[in-house]
């Protein structure tokens, strides 16, 4: 199955996400977290790819479980800072012969120390050159990174927006944002895209922060615009880690009621690796998602 079809079908649909392990010592843990998270049936589940490459054989081992365990889909993301075209041509291999035919295709961060110039010359500097290598390798089912906060290193949100319908017209299927703590953001961000003749289906990705020291990574992350509302919520529960888990859940609910409610019909979360936190939120919608858990 192709992802696409799920985040453009009128039923209300979560996506979740888990990212692969490290080490051949944590593979069992992530894999049982990630079977859990499967059993709460969502459209489909994004495995992340390692930043620089690193980890890449366990997100195919990940994906590929998933599918064979509980017949899953499945995103498998991909990165391409620093590759070369062999081993991109491998790997696309190696996801077409396991049945994935699914890919969020992605630069990656670029390693410590680097420029943004200093990959001129390498084989795919960007996104939209994955996309075209991903595109003219077989029928793949193509999302691409967006930023309504803009990326890091655009000068101005005109000028990603300019790189982003590149990133279109190379192939993307579907969009997915970076997290972002305030739907405004979105909602403004939708009408700029749109405006910038950007036409393919958005989905927003909600990060559901469970504990005080994840609002200070997802922060440096993402340099999300964090609402009073939000702060609040760790100012005042942020001694206790329960408490933080319990407001941290209802926000990422809250958040999703709200797109929902604004037309919005598919919402990937970034669960991860927390089978919990997602039966959570799901639990909190399933009445809106039209299903018991
Ligand atoms: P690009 O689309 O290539 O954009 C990167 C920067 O280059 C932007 O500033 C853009 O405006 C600019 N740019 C694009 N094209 C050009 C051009 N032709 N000339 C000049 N400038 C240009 N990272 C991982 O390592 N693994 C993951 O699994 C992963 N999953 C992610 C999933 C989502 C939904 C998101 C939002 C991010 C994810 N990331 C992941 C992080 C991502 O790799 C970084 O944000 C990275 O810095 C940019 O990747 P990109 O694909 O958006 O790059």
């Amino acid at each position: 199955m192709k992802v696409i079809d799920s985040i453009v079908s009128q039923a209300l649909s979560l996506s979740f996400e888990v990212f692969p392990p490290k080490t051949d010592a944590a593979f069992d843990s992530v894999l049982s977290a990630a079977g859990e998270i499967a059993d709460l049936r969502p459209s489909f589940i994004s495995v992340t790819y390692g930043a620089g490459g690193g980890g890449s054989r366990y997100t195919v081992e990940i994906a590929r479980a998933l599918r064979r365990g509980s017949g899953t889909e499945v995103l498998a993301h991909l990165t391409c800072v620093g590759a070369d075209r062999q081993t991109i041509r491998d790997y696309l291999k190696t996801l077409k012969d396991d049945g994935i035919h699914n890919i969020m295709a992605l630069r990656g961060d670029l390693p410590a120390g680097t420029r943004p110039g200093d990959m001129r010359g390498s084989a795919y500097p960007h996104a939209a050159d994955l996309i075209r290598e991903i595109r003219a390798s077989g029928d793949f089912c193509v999302g691409a990174a967006c930023y309504p906060e803009v990326h890091p290193e655009s000068a101005s949100q005109a000028e990603d927006l300019r790189r982003l319908r590149e990133k279109v017209e190379a192939g993307a299927d579907f969009l997915t944002t970076q997290m972002f703590f305030d739907n405004d953001v979105f909602y403004n961000f939708m009408y700029k895209l749109r405006e910038a003749g950007i036409a393919v289906p958005v989905v927003p990705g909600i990060m559901p922060i469970t504990s005080p020291t994840q609002v200070e990574r997802a922060r440096k992350l993402s340099g999300s615009f964090m609402p009073r509302r939000f702060t609040n919520l760790v100012d005042h529960f942020g001694s206790s880690s329960e408490a933080t888990k319990q407001a941290g859940i209802l926000y990422a609910a809250d958040q999703i009621i709200d797109l929902f409610a604004n037309g919005i019909r598919h919402v990937h979360i970034y669960t991860m690796n927390k089978p919990d936190v997602a039966a959570a939120i799901q639990g909190h919608l399933s009445q809106m998602l039209g299903r018991t858990f």
